[in-house]
C-alpha cells in the first residue's frame, strides 16, 4: 500500500477537469452525442475511475482497443455499450458474447464470421490504410442487419489543412450513403475542433478528455487534470568543479545547488529529457541537469528554496504534458500513455 510518505512521486488527477473537459466537447459538438474513447488506461489515467466519472457525466458509448481493455472496463461499468477498436479477431467469439463487448468489424472475413448476429459496429478505411473495409470493397460489403456505429478515424485532423481530411470525409459521406446504420462516427478530438463537416452524429474523442490540446495552433481550449509531484530526496550544494549524473554529460560549478528527485525513466520519465527537461518548484523553473536515471532526476536548485522530502512539479500548471512533449520531441499523447505504475496515484472528484 503505497502512502504519501513511501512513494517516489505522486500522480494526481482531478476527475471533475476530465468530466469538464468532456462536457467542453459535447458543447463543441453542437448538441450531438460524444462517445469518450478510454483505451490504453484511459491515456494512461486510470480506466477505473476516468470512466465512472464519464459516465456519471453521461458519457455511454465507450471505446477501447484491445479485447482485453474491454474486459477490465466491463468491471468497471456494467452497463455501457463497449466497442472494441481493433475488430472481431478470430476465436474472439466467446469473450464478446460473455463480456457483453460490441465489435467493430475491419474487415469482410470479420463480417463473414459475424454472421449478421447482432449489434455491431463497421469501420471504413477512408485513406489512413490502418483499421477498416477499403473503399473500393464498398459493393462487396454483405448487408448487416444491426449496424449501430458506422465510422472511421481521421489521420490528419490535428492539421486543419492537410489534403487528405477533405479527402476522407468526402469518402465517408460516399460510404454512409451506401450502408444503413444507427450513428455515424468520424472525429476524434482534433477533428471535433477542426472539422465541424466530420461531426456527424457521434464524436470520438480521447486526448481532449485528458487536455491535450486538440488545436494545436491555437490556445488549448482543454484543461490539464494531470498534476505529478516527485519528491527531493537529497540535495547537494556544490563546492568545486563537479559533474552530474552518469555518463558524467553535465559538468557543474561551484556554488550551484543540484537535488535528487525519485523518478525516472522507469516511471516514463523520457530519458530523451536528459538535459532537456524542467520541473518547477512553485513557479520557478529547475532544468533537469545531466542524465535522466532509472529511478532518479537531477534538478538544478541554485538559488530556489527546497528541502529533502520537498515535492517538485515534473507535470502540472507550468508544465502540462504537451509542454512536456515539446521538450521531448514527441506528443502529449505519448507523455501521458507512459505515465508510471510506481506513482502513488490520487482521484480528485
Ligand atoms: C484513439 C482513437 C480515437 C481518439 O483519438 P484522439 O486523437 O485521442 O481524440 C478515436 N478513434 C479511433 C479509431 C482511435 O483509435
Amino acid at each position: 500500500m503505497s502512502t504519501p510518505e513511501s512513494a517516489g512521486a505522486l500522480l494526481t488527477i482531478d476527475l471533475n477537469i476530465i468530466r469538464s473537459n468532456y462536457r467542453r466537447l459535447c458543447q463543441e459538438m453542437g448538441g450531438k452525442d460524444c462517445a469518450a474513447v478510454v483505451k490504453a488506461d484511459a491515456y494512461g489515467l486510470g480506466v477505473g475511475p476516468v470512466s465512472k466519472a464519464l459516465w456519471e457525466e453521461g458519457a455511454r458509448t465507450f471505446f477501447i482497443a484491445q479485447i482485453d481493455e474491454g474486459i477490465e472496463l466491463r468491471r468497471h461499468l456494467p452497463e455501457a455499450d463497449i466497442h472494441v477498436l481493433v475488430g472481431f479477431l478470430a476465436g474472439s467469439d466467446n469473450i464478446f458474447k460473455e463480456h457483453n463487448l460490441i465489435p467493430v468489424l475491419n474487415t469482410l472475413d470479420q463480417i463473414k464470421r459475424w454472421d449478421d448476429r447482432g449489434r455491431c459496429d463497421l469501420q471504413i478505411d477512408t485513406g489512413m490504410t490502418r483499421l477498416g473495409i477499403a473503399m473500393s470493397d464498398l459493393d462487396h460489403i454483405p448487408s448487416l442487419s444491426n449496424i449501430d456505429i458506422l465510422m472511421s478515424h481521421l489521420a490528419c485532423a490535428d492539421d486543419p489543412d492537410h489534403w487528405l481530411t477533405p479527402k476522407q470525409i468526402t469518402n465517408f459521406t460516399r460510404a454512409k450513403d451506401h450502408i444503413p446504420h444507427q450513428r455515424a462516427s468520424l472525429a476524434n478530438s482534433s477533428g471535433i475542433f477542426n472539422f465541424p463537416a466530420a461531426h456527424h452524429d457521434l464524436g470520438r474523442p480521447g486526448c481532449a478528455l485528458y487536455g491535450i490540446n486538440p488545436t494545436v495552433h491555437q490556445n488549448n481550449p482543454m484543461e490539464n487534470p494531470v498534476h505529478l509531484q516527485g519528491k527531493i530526496v537529497q540535495i547537494h550544494d556544490i563546492s568545486d568543479q563537479e559533474v552530474v549524473g552518469y555518463s558524467a554529460t553535465h559538468k557543474l560549478q561551484a556554488g550551484q545547488k543540484i537535488a535528487t528527485v525519485a523518478l525516472g525513466y522507469a516511471d516514463g520519465y523520457l530519458r530523451y529529457l536528459s538535459s532537456k527537461g524542467v520541473v518547477y518548484i512553485k513557479d520557478q523553473p529547475a532544468p533537469i541537469v545531466g542524465r535522466v536515471s532509472m529511478d532518479l532526476i537531477s534538478i538544478d536548485v541554485t538559488n530556489i528554496d527546497c528541502h529533502e522530502g520537498g515535492l517538485v512539479d515534473v507535470i502540472g500548471p507550468n508544465n502540462t504534458p504537451d509542454d512536456l512533449a515539446r521538450l521531448a520531441d514527441t506528443i502529449g499523447y505519448e507523455i501521458l500513455t507512459s505515465l508510471g505504475s510506481r506513482y502513488l496515484r490520487i482521484y480528485k472528484s
